[in-house]
This record gives C-alpha cells, sequence and structure tokens, in this order.
C-alpha cells in the first residue's frame, strides 16, 4: 500500500466509495465524477503505479472485471455502448498514480464523454516499417 495514494484509502476503506464489485485481488467502485451515469473504476488491491508495471495476472484479473461491468452497464443501465480507458503517467492524463481501467458507459453522441483522435498530418514522413521494428524489439514476454 502506497500511503498517499487516495486508491490505497478506498481500499483499505479509509475513504468511502461506491463499491460495485470486490474479490481477494480486484475492487471496482463509481468514479466521484461521474463523466457519464455509472462511469466506474476497476484497480488492484496491490498498489502499481500503471498498467506499465502491473504484472499480467493481474492485469487479466482487472480487464475480466472491466468486462463483465462493461455487459451490466449494456444491460442494466441500456448504455448504447463502452470505452474502457487506462492512462498511464501524467503526460496520458493520469492523475491518481494507482493503475486504474475507466469503464465509462456511453449513451449517444451528445452524452459527456468525447473522444477524438485526430488524423496525424505526418504519417507520409513516419517511417512504418522501422517503427514496427523497434515495438516489435521492445515487446518482452513476462
Ligand atoms: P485518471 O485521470 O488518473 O485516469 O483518473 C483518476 C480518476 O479517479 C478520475 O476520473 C477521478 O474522478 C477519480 N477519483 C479521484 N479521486 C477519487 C476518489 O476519492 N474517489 C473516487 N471514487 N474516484 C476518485
Ligand atoms: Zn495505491
Amino acid at each position: 500500500m502506497a500511503i498517499q495514494c487516495v486508491f490505497c484509502k478506498i481500499i483499505e476503506g479509509t475513504i468511502p466509495a461506491h463499491r460495485i464489485y470486490e474479490d481477494l485481488d480486484v475492487i471496482a467502485f463509481l468514479d466521484i465524477n461521474q463523466t457519464t451515469p455509472g462511469h466506474a473504476l476497476v484497480i488492484p488491491k496491490t498498489h502499481y503505479d500503471h498498467f506499465l508495471n502491473t504484472p499480467k495476472i493481474l492485469m487479466n484479473q482487472v480487464m475480466n472485471v472491466a468486462q463483465r461491468i462493461g455487459q451490466a452497464q449494456m444491460q442494466m443501465l441500456h448504455a448504447k455502448g463502452v470505452n474502457i480507458l487506462s492512462n498511464a503517467l501524467q503526460p496520458a492524463g493520469q492523475s491518481v498514480m494507482h493503475f486504474h481501467v475507466h469503464v465509462i458507459p456511453r449513451f449517444g453522441p451528445h452524452d459527456q464523454l468525447k473522444i477524438e483522435m485526430l488524423h496525424n498530418s505526418q504519417k507520409a514522413n513516419m517511417d512504418l516499417p522501422m517503427l514496427v521494428n523497434q515495438l516489435k524489439s521492445g515487446m518482452h514476454e513476462k
């Protein structure tokens, strides 16, 4: 447990949260800022900063719970779709440094979440085979 970590405090119960799910390794609760109604966070009980340094087995457990919550958002909240999102490190928008997956139900084009991927006009100048080689050689089996 990380002493200053708000999610570790939720796990130990010193900060309240609206809990959806809990098992030995994983908990899920409503995000305090409900981007759309039912916006959930899924986290491992052991503190890891972000998904890049979380053990694979724990990643799988977190993603399994995220999928089940997404299914519940569709079935019970009548979501029309679901986004999952995990920000790793501050430049990617991470504000709480305890690995978490957002599970955000979507209700249509005018709900409160906007995700926009802009076309990169520099693409013509990118060496795509070199990028593939770099990424391939950086992928480590653990
Ligand atoms: P990040 O920006 O790191 O991807 O997301 C962190 C999320 O944690 C934010 O959406 C924020 O609303 C949520 N959050 C921060 N503090 C608390 C808290 O004390 N309780 C709950 N339930 N959510 C929190
Ligand atoms: Zn933590």
